[in-house]
């Protein structure tokens, strides 16, 4: 992608009220745009960074077992009235919900169980059609009261949404658990460090949920955890116990903001029975399915990236998610050399498979595309210019000015030493 193409361009101004950091340096950067409060475009830098980490889960979810699928987001009333939840208290605080020109109900989907209920009552027979892993990634809308701190909250945000069915309690929690594990692993491959908090199940269930936070100051969430085990709880829970000792391993507990970018709720029967949905056991008899549901917020965890990653001069993305590898800088691109040597390099890595971003643009100075290539947080800069292609005995130096986002010194490497160095990173 050539930057004079892409659109929009950056924004040497935060827009005015934007308090977090990362509605700041997102909306700064062309990732995302605001049509109102807690409604956001993802721009094409954004949707790239998304694409990413949606893909990190699909990876991760597939290997699991899990299938994909997509459901719709209109809901007809009648089908939230089978869980009583259409007329919830909790739940209409969030819902869209509104008539017809016919007088029919309809609900925005801020979350699916009912719908997947609805399939399985469907589709599931026996034993033999279980356990079964769906999930998929859509938007969802919550009419939520405060939305403010950037993507991190939406009114409409997407979702990644997993459920699974089985025919005991015992199998439902191997894979609840299989699910921790996954998590874990695909918000590590994302760079984030999350913590397993147990919370209570909400508008979902009596039982208690598992959330995952990313500690950081600026959370909306307050935990509490253990210097030693792996005790964490969120607040509303916490608050009920009494001292200030691990209660598993009676060692000092911390308390700490975050941010949550996953939660999971192993639902059981609840769900099943409401909607009368069975499956038949080997004996011929009719049972319950149980079921869980495992979400994660990938809006929100573009918001909490930049949270987690960023200097004064902009976004760090760390390499997995980031929407380029390289931010190819032309410098003296006035010079039909210069040029023709930023282009040659552009297409050679491109044609190695390297996502380049190449600031093409003439008459720009120097110092306003380093500070582009910072505020945008592509993990290398790298630069091709006069001095980079002098020629005291007439012949270029192939030689390209490497940086890394995070660190403040270049390097001058070969075409084919950048080649291997983004190889092995
Ligand atoms: P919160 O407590 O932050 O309001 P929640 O517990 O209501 O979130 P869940 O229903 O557990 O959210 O949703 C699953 C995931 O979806 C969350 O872990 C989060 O990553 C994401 N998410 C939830 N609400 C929002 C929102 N308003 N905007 C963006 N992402 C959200
Ligand atoms: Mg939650």
């Amino acid at each position: 992608m050539k930057y004079s193409q892409l659109f929009p361009k950056t924004l040497k101004q935060a827009p005015s009220g934007a308090e977090s950091i990362n509605h700041q340096l997102l909306v700064r950067g062309g990732f995302i745009d605001q049509l109102f409060a807690g409604s956001w475009t993802l721009l094409p830098l954004g949707l790239k960074v998304v694409t990413k980490i949606n893909q990190i889960i699909r990876e991760e979810l597939n290997s699991s077992g899990a299938q994909e699928m997509q459901m719709p987001l209109l809901h007809p009333r009648e089908i939230w009235d089978q869980t009583g939840r259409w007329s919830n208290k909790d739940v209409q605080q969030i819902m869209y919900q509104f008539k017809d020109i016919h007088g029919r109900e309809f609900g925005l989907s801020f979350t699916h169980e009912e719908i997947v209920m609805n399939l399985l009552g469907k589709f599931v027979k026996s034993y033999k059609d279980l356990p079964l892993k769906l999930y998929q990634f859509s938007t969802k809308f919550r009419n939520e009261l405060r939305a403010k701190s950037g993507i991190l909250r939406g009114r409409e945000f997407l979702m990644k949404d997993l459920y699974s069915a089985h025919v005991s309690e015992e199998d439902m929690y191997i894979y609840y658990e299989d699910v921790k594990k996954v998590y874990l692993k695909i918000f590590q491959r994302m760079g984030l460090d999350t913590k397993i908090v147990e919370a209570s199940g909400g508008v979902f269930t009596d039982k208690n949920s598992h959330e995952f936070q990313v500690l950081t100051e600026v959370g909306e969430d307050t935990i509490y955890y253990c210097t030693q085990c792996d005790f964490a709880e969120n607040k509303e829970i916490y608050q009920d116990r009494e001292g200030s000792k691990c209660p598993r391993c009676s060692n000092k507990i911390e308390e700490a903001n975050s941010i949550e970018v996953g939660n999971i709720f192993p639902l059981g029967t609840k769900y099943s029975k409401d909607m009368k949905v069975f499956y038949t056991d080997e004996n011929g008899k009719e049972q319950l399915i149980w079921f869980a549901s495992y979400g994660i917020g990938p809006t929100r965890v573009l918001g909490t990236l930049v949270e987690i990653y960023h200097d004064e001069r902009g976004i760090i993305w760390p390499e997995s998610v980031a929407p380029y590898q390289v931010y190819l800088v032309g410098l003296d691109l006035e010079g039909e050399r210069v040029k023709g040597e930023a282009e040659r390099v552009y297409k050679l890595l491109q044609a190695e498979g390297v996502e380049v971003l190449f600031d093409d643009r003439v008459g720009v100075s120097a110092g306003e595309k380093f500070a582009d290539a910072d505020l945008i947080g592509i993990p290398y800069r790298v630069v091709i210019s006069k001095k980079t292609h002098s020629t005291s005995s007439g012949q270029a130096k192939d030689k390209l000015e490497v940086k890394k986002r995070d660190e403040k010194n270049t390097h001058f490497v070969s075409f084919k030493g950048l080649i291997s160095l983004l190889k092995d990173s």
